[in-house]
């Protein structure tokens, strides 16, 4: 009888690939994780039980067929893993490295609810497709047919990336317009290089390029180009614009000078240490933690990517200010573990009150007031309340607020009151086919959803660019019909 390949996970622990060390680290702007060797992601991925119902599958918002591709990585069968890997996801090794897993297909996984420790998913993901890069599996797209029907795509992050490149294989035109100099939205200048090295990125960019993608970038839509010029080039538009405008702090003291925006300050970290750009703000010390006391404002993923940022940068001390507890922050737990280890303080249950400036109106400390959980709220959350005359000075020299986004008011910059929006700004559209009630215009991604991930972004993206084709065939079929 042939020897079982799975099933291992109750004589084989689970385990991560490698962590470099923390005091290493901390130094660098590389990936903390190294990639498994060979044996090591074979012998995770036959920890893997093979549930006849997945739940892993079920929770990964692209249901990759992850059983599938385990079984066949246990067995050396590589390539083929990564043909299934790829088959549900346009970017697997990135959704590897920064979905978070423990709230989705590892968080899921049935050996992690039977107390054996989750199947390492996200990791192999990760390994199968990084080793399809290195073999040379991964091409450009190459349509059979090439058609004449052209898509805009207004936004080159991982939503609008993810249907370039499903139409681009279906043999559509495709532009994609950026307003920033380079490809990627947030995974290029948002999420910093020690969660996603930006050459996994750039590679990204240029497959895309090669497949007949064609860009135009630094090019604002609503300024540089209007809205109506590009529908007026395109059959379809679809609107993957992401969502940019930070949420705000009042409070005495709010605009003293050393306050900044978490997105400022981690688009000038990548741009530096990354790609090697000169930014004036950085260089001025405005947007460098370095020889800095560091407060982050925030218990997000977005404040969590600031704090590592500032330890790298070489801040003094960098300390995170969150209103509820560690148990009730929206951040992922292995993120906090990670700046933990890295040097960043936690005060949990504090929120800032005002400021305090010294000379030339910079902020010279935060105001804290700690807080205490109260009643749950509509949505079944513990409330932050105020301990009154609890207030301290907490010493601050760069203060980051990173309190979540909001949508840019698009219909007012594109000058088209016709694009409708939810009371909370974001685009109204189909989330199954991102179709809104302009006749030939999509939105996918954060726009759509508010401030999301990356994994939902691709699966818009992808479902909208299937619901863009059959819309194309159906005018094909029409016109013909004539
Ligand atoms: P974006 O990635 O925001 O891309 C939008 C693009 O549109 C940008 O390139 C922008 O320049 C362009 N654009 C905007 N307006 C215009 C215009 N008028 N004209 C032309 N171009 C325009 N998600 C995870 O899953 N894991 C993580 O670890 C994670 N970490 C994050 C860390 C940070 C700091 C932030 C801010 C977000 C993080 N996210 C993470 C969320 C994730 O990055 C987003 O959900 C995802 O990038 C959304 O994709 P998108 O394509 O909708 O938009
Ligand atoms: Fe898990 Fe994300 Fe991969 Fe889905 S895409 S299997 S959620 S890591
Ligand atoms: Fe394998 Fe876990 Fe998915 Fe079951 S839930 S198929 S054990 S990875």
């Amino acid at each position: 009888m042939a020897k079982q390949p799975m099933l291992k996970f109750v004589t084989t622990q689970r385990e991560m690939p490698a962590k470099r060390e923390a005091d290493v680290r901390n130094r660098d702007f590389a990936e903390i994780y190294a990639e498994y060797a060979d044996q090591k992601a074979k012998e995770q991925a036959s920890r893997c039980s093979q549930c006849g119902v997945p739940y892993c599958q079920s929770h990964c918002p692209l249901h990759n067929n992850i059983p599938d591709w385990l079984n066949l990585t246990a067995t050396g069968r590589l390539q083929e893993a990564y043909e299934i890997s790829q088959a549900t996801n346009t970017f697997p090794e990135i959704c590897g490295r920064i979905c978070p897993q423990d709230r989705l297909c590892e968080g899921n996984c049935v050996i992690e609810q039977s107390g054996h420790g989750t199947v390492t998913i996200g990791s192999v993901e990760k390994y199968i497709t990084d080793t399809a890069w290195e073999e040379g599996w991964v091409k450009p797209a190459a349509p059979e047919v090439e058609r004449k029907e052209s898509v805009g795509i207004i936004g080159a992050g991982p939503g609008g990336l993810a249907a370039a490149d499903m139409l681009r294989r279906a043999g559509v035109q495709v532009t994609v317009y950026d307003r920033y100099d380079r490809s990627g939205g947030l995974l290029t200048y948002g999420i910093p290089g020690f969660k996603l090295e930006k050459e996994v990125v750039m590679r990204r960019n240029k497959q895309l390029e090669a497949g007949g993608v064609r860009f135009v970038m630094n090019c604002s839509v609503g300024e540089d180009m209007s809205f109506e010029e590009i529908r007026a080039q395109h059959d379809a538009v679809i609107i993957a614009t992401g969502v940019y405008k930070s949420r705000d702090l009042g409070g005495p003291g709010a605009g003293a000078k050393g306050i900044v925006k978490a997105i400022d300050y981690l688009t000038a970290s990548n741009r530096v240490a990354n790609f090697g750009d000169t930014v004036a703000e950085y260089d001025s010390g405005e947007l460098n933690a370095k020889g800095k006391k560091v407060v982050v404002i925030g218990g997000g993923d977005t404040a969590m990517d600031c704090v590592r940022t500032a330890i790298r940068q070489g801040a003094e001390s960098v300390k995170c200010l969150y209103r509820r507890d560690r148990a009730n922050m929206p951040g992922s737990q292995r993120e906090v573990q990670n700046a933990e280890e890295e040097g960043v303080q936690f005060e949990w249950l504090t929120a800032p009150a005002g400021f305090k400036s010294g000379e030339a109106d910079a902020v010279d400390s935060v105001i804290v007031q700690k807080m205490r959980l109260g009643a749950p709220d509509a949505s079944g959350r513990q409330s932050p309340e105020v301990i009154e005359g609890s207030d301290y000075d907490e010493p601050a020299d760069l203060v980051i607020k990173a309190l979540g986004f909001e949508p840019e008011e698009l219909p007012t910059l594109w000058g088209c009151p016709e694009l409708e929006v939810t009371r909370w700004g974001t685009v109204k559209a189909q989330f199954t086919s991102g179709r809104t009630a302009l006749e030939g215009v999509y939105a996918v991604g954060d726009i759509v959803r508010g401030a999301s991930l990356v994994v939902w972004a691709i699966r818009d993206g992808r479902d909208c660019a299937e619901a863009i084709l059959g819309d194309l065939n159906s005018r094909a079929a029409a016109i013909a019909a004539e």
